[in-house]
């Protein structure tokens, strides 16, 4: 049985001041049937996981550097989002490939250096607006996969986020039969290639505009484990209405 996620990333969103934001969904969950994830900025990582201590809630970092440490300005070590109470980490987001023209290869790196440390990596997976209308998106999830998605993944330490990019923070959602093509696709390419056993113990997570009012529909959705949660997880109330909804399905 694979336990149920709800993941937030906050992205480059958030100061002390949206700490009461957090500390209002410890409040309500202080224990769930489901998991729960805030990814906020690193910059508040460790006063968030004090705020989120003995809850429901755990938190993760965005993005972690592929050393375990040294002369790299500015980075964050999959260690040091361990030391300040990370239990996961976000991965290969389409904004890091983008902005920061992280590859396939790249993310990998990251995810092993995570995964040694004790984080789960949530590696992001998606197409573009123009590759699914050349009809070409289960290629480009299945380069992505082989190309970010290290050997030694399990279903402890190994999460999937599909993201198609035109629906992030956009309102567009794909249809739910198109969240369960690619959602069955990545669940037997990791039967394929790591075995039943693992392949069907990693949890698969749809991104792209879940907010509580199409929550529902999505987590009906075969092979859909829960959300990785944009716009949505910024306010308590919005992404309560999430959470609870993945409770419910
Ligand atoms: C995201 O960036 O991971 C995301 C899914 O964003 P949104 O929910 O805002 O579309």
């Amino acid at each position: 049985m694979r336990r149920k996620l709800a993941a937030g990333n906050w992205k480059m969103n958030g100061t002390s001041a949206s700490l009461p934001e957090l500390q209002s969904l410890a409040t309500s969950y202080p224990s769930a049937s489901v998991d729960v994830l805030i990814c906020p900025p690193a910059t508040l990582l460790h006063r968030a996981a004090d705020v989120a201590k003995d809850t429901a809630i755990t938190v993760g970092g965005q993005d972690c550097h592929a050393a375990e440490s040294g002369a790299h300005t500015g980075d964050i070590s999959a260690q040091m989002l361990l030391d300040a109470g990370a239990t996961a980490v976000i991965l290969g987001h389409s904004e890091r490939r983008e902005d920061h023209g992280e590859q396939n290869e790249d993310v990998r790196a990251k995810a092993r250096v995570a995964m040694d440390a004790g984080l789960k990596a949530i590696i992001c997976v998606g197409e573009s607006l123009e590759q699914r209308e050349a009809a070409n998106t289960l290629d480009i999830i299945g380069g992505q996969m082989s190309g970010s998605i290290p050997d030694q993944s399990t279903g402890e330490n190994l999460i999937v986020a599909y993201e198609p990019i035109w629906a992030i923070g956009t309102g567009k959602v794909p249809t739910l039969d198109e969240i369960g093509e690619v959602h069955d696709f990545i669940r037997a390419r990791l039967e394929r290639r790591f075995g039943e056993g693992v392949g069907r113990s990693v949890r698969l997570l749809y991104g792209g505009s879940v907010k509580p009012s199409n929550a529902g529909d999505i987590f009906a959705v075969s092979n859909v484990d829960g959300a990785l949660v944009g716009g949505a997880s910024l306010k308590s109330q919005d992404f309560s209405g999430v959470i609870d909804a993945l409770q419910k399905s």
